[in-house]
């Protein structure tokens, strides 16, 4: 057995009940502990749980399994991505500077460009997809890279292995928020990223019905001060949510394979289809980050881009299609269609998102665990009444 490698699929069933040698029942499932506060047996000695925001037994088996599973040695577990992503910013101090890619998750465009200035903490914005003009943004003061690949909602790739050599020689951190690969396809780590970042609301928990952060780190020492954050600032994960995303987490490779098997087919049908002017997705050998995204993580993974003319031919397929949502988010067994021009990206001036490629036509889907032909022949039928519609009209 000494020579057993257990596969990653075995540890997203396995690992949240791995050594729970204090399960006494046996239960397949770790228990829920509702509980705020831990009783102590000794006056001189203190048990390994006083608080709840400083330790939970359901949080503490779901913070171990994804630091399994990313092959980090600390996870940790917040109230959201966005908690996990802000509580890492504090890492920092005031008079710190960070280079970030220009095409980050607008919550934390937000964080950094609303609130760490008034705390002192400045950045700048550069393209992930080069790494001169990485290089070209970090100051003296710079002191934490901020990665996000494949990155939201066009799918841009950063070499990420590039840029941690670039981070090293200048003495910089780096963050890395894998919400769009998950650890099962892409593990940031093992390349030498410091702090691995999770949105856990989508593809992890994976039924839209849990809002959860996460962040893993290898190294001991940046951990405990990660984790003296999660206890300073407080937003930790309950506990139900952290049983459900367990949960979750046990069926990530039988539901994200074959989403990301359904996003293959229908990124290869669009790219057929005459009203679709271009398809984003790293899955495409036409993608300009289809190498770099190849070596570094083992599928291109369930969301796709795709861009129609223009807002009223959008609005036409989307008022059509039946079966997927018309939401925000992303990651769920339902498929999820959105309007980045409205909705993610709504509070970037319409010059600045036209330069990045969201266009008013610009839609964003998420695969789910629908029968994928269904998918198609609803994609076919609403591309083909939206045509119809741009016929009339002449444009
Ligand atoms: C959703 C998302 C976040 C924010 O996570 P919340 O759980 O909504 O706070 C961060 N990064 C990416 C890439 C996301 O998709």
């Amino acid at each position: 057995m000494s020579d057993f490698k257990e596969s990653l699929e075995t540890s997203l069933v396995v690992a949240s009940t791995r050594g729970n040698s204090e399960i006494k029942t046996g239960a397949v499932n770790v228990p829920i502990y509702l509980s705020s506060t831990f009783h102590q047996e000794n006056f001189d000695n203190f048990g390994p749980y006083d608080y709840s925001r400083s330790g939970n037994p359901t949080r503490e088996a779901l913070e171990k399994t994804i630091a399994e599973l990313e092959g980090g040695t600390r996870g940790l577990a917040f109230a959201s991505g966005i908690a996990a992503i802000s509580s890492a910013f504090m890492l920092l101090s005031s008079g710190d500077h960070i280079v970030i890619t220009e095409d980050v998750y607008g919550g934390t465009f937000r964080f950094v460009t609303e609130v760490l200035p008034r705390f002192g903490i400045e950045h700048s914005f550069a393209d992930f997809t080069d790494i001169d003009a990485i290089t070209r943004a970090i100051q003296p003061n710079t002191k934490l890279i901020y990665i996000e690949t494949p990155s939201n909602p066009c799918l841009g790739i950063t070499d990420i292995h590039a840029v941690v050599e670039l981070a090293k020689s200048h003495d910089c951190l780096t963050f890395l928020d894998n919400t769009f690969m998950t650890p099962l396809y892409q593990r940031p780590l093992d390349l030498g990223v410091d702090v691995v970042l999770h949105s856990a609301t989508k593809f992890l928990s994976g039924h839209s019905d849990v809002i959860a952060g996460l962040a893993v780190t290898k190294d001991d020492d940046l951990g405990n001060r990660l984790a003296f954050i999660q206890n300073s600032f407080g937003a930790i994960l309950g506990a139900q949510d952290s049983f459900s995303l367990i949960q979750g987490i046990k069926t990530l490779s039988v539901r994200f394979e074959k989403s990301a098997e359904s996003a293959r087919k229908i990124a290869n049908y669009l790219s057929g289809h005459d009203l679709v002017e271009k398809v984003y997705f790293p899955g495409l050998s036409t993608h300009p980050g289809f190498d770099t995204h190849n070596r570094q993580s083992s599928s291109a993974g369930a969301v796709l881009s795709f861009r129609l003319p223009n807002r009223s031919i959008a609005k036409s397929f989307v008022e059509n299609i039946r079966i997927p949502v018309f939401a925000v988010s992303l990651g769920g067994v339902e498929s999820i269609l959105s309007h980045p021009a409205q909705m993610s990206h709504a509070a970037m001036p319409k010059a600045e998102r036209e330069k990045r490629g969201i266009t008013d036509g610009l839609l964003r889907f998420s695969v789910g665990l629908e029968n994928v032909d269904d998918l198609i022949a609803d994609f076919e039928q609403s591309l083909e009444i939206a045509s119809k519609q741009q016929e009339k009209v002449g444009i």
